[in-house]
């Protein structure tokens, strides 16, 4: 009796000192749409921004995909809005800019979601579709607007949009839209916001162009987790195979059909590898798919849904068209090719391992690849063991590719970056 009620007594102790949303004085009916959906504990990020935010302060965070960040700024930008006056004329009161449409699409799908139990109307806008329903649905009116900035300025131009109610302004990916590019036209949206606002940024790493946006349109920001902004998150090992290139796609073949893998994310650099890769796999049996920037958007939906739904084992995927793709308990990421920006290693292992759940990230890593492995090591500040793949192990006595191969590397990654740069820019400015 008296060990069972000691051992009851630290299990409450426990249980009281563990963070709850109950705590965090959200409105209630957010809090019945979490509950519903099945969130019990906040993530860290959501404990430490949700009191900031409904304190009103602007907020700087360091949060990856996968860290919960989404409802960090959703619940309480709900909890404000249920709470003021609706805008008139039904403006929208809550701007979100996201880099990509995937990514727009999943934030206003998740804030639905959350506001389930309210009368707040969210709408997501981006390129890439047909620009007239969301030209009606604007005109019906909208609370929040999520929006990539390349087709809110469109709509801006075209007068279909008015931003003057806005009163909160979150910034998603912040990263990620100035890698694509997008750094001119965020300084033009903003002249056209309220200054009188709260403004939330939201960016997976803080490189100096990112730090120096932040800073200009924050005010005394709570910063969060930014100085851990590189730290890939805990629960994804790593693992490091060296392998020469030609061995990299039969030992992907062989991981996935030994280890019975019914769900794995590969990356590679460019949409012409995805769409080969893809059709080799295919031709060991696997059942994949590719997914770039080159695709329709509805083939785009279409991949990731068949994905989603677990009618493809395999999705290979470049690093702009894999933005924000939240697949829960996505167990195994497979970086094929390493990427030319150490930043993208760090987005691309955050697609596993989320929510809590462990996930593995698989980097095959052939001999001209070693300086963006070093690259990337400096970027996590953590040295990754590498190990070869039985069966798979490089062959020493033909060198892969020769050193030849490693320069011509070099010379592509720096022309990538170049290209990459004004390709994603126009590619999504292209199909606004
Ligand atoms: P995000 O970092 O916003 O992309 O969120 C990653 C995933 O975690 C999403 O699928 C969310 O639905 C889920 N999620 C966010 N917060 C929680 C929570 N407190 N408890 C359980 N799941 C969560």
């Amino acid at each position: 009796y008296l060990y069972g009620g000691i051992l009851r007594a630290f299990v409450l102790l426990w249980i009281n000192t563990m963070p709850s949303f109950a705590a965090l004085q959200l409105a209630s009916p957010i809090l019945t749409a979490i509950s519903e959906l099945g969130y019990n504990t906040p993530t860290p990020v959501q404990t430490q921004a949700i009191p900031e935010i409904l304190a009103g302060k602007d907020v700087l965070a360091g949060a990856q995909t996968g860290t919960g960040k989404t409802a960090a700024f959703a619940l309480p930008l709900l909890t404000r809005l249920l709470e003021s006056p609706r805008a008139q004329n039904k403006r929208p009161s809550a701007l979100i800019l996201a880099p990509t449409r995937e990514l727009a699409d999943q934030v206003a799908t998740s804030i639905q979601r959350y506001a389930a139990n309210s009368e707040l109307t969210t709408l997501a806008v981006y390129g890439g579709v047909s620009q007239n329903p969301q030209t009606e649905a604007l005109g019906q009116g909208v609370d929040i607007l999520v929006a990539t900035p390349g087709r809110l300025l469109d709509l801006l131009n075209q007068k279909a949009l008015e931003l003057s109610a806005v009163r909160w302004l979150i910034l998603d990916e912040a990263d990620r839209m100035l890698d694509l590019g997008f750094k001119e036209e965020l300084i033009r949206l903003l002249k056209q916001l309220p200054k009188d606002r709260q403004t939330l940024f939201f960016s997976a790493t803080f490189p100096k162009s990112v730090k120096d946006l932040a800073y200009s349109m924050l005010k005394q920001p709570v910063e969060i987790a930014v100085a851990a902004d590189n730290a890939p998150i805990d629960s994804i090992e790593q693992v490091v195979y060296n392998m020469d290139n030609n061995k990299k796609r039969a030992a992907l073949a062989w991981l996935i059909g030994s280890g019975n893998w019914q769900q794995v994310l590969v990356f590679v650099r460019t949409k012409q590898q995805a769409d080969d890769l893809a059709n080799e796999l295919k031709k060991d049996g696997i059942k994949c798919n590719s997914l770039h920037g080159d695709k329709s958007q509805g083939a785009r939906t279409r991949a990731l849904d068949d994905f989603k739904a677990g009618k493809v084992r395999a999705l290979i995927a470049t690093d702009v068209a894999a933005r924000g793709i939240d697949i829960l308990e996505l167990p195994w990421v497979v970086n094929y090719e390493l990427p030319f920006q150490a930043e993208d290693y760090v987005h691309r292992i955050g697609r596993t391992g989320r929510a809590g759940n462990s996930g593995k990230a698989i980097s095959f890593v052939s001999r001209k690849e070693e300086y963006l492995l070093a690259d990337i090591e400096t970027l996590i500040k953590r040295v990754l063991p590498t190990q070869w793949l039985v069966g798979f192990e490089p062959n020493f006595d033909e060198p892969d590719g020769g050193e030849n191969h490693g320069r011509n590397l070099r010379k592509q990654r720096q022309k990538a970056k170049k290209k990459a740069k004004a390709q994603a820019t126009y590619g999504i400015k292209k199909s606004r």
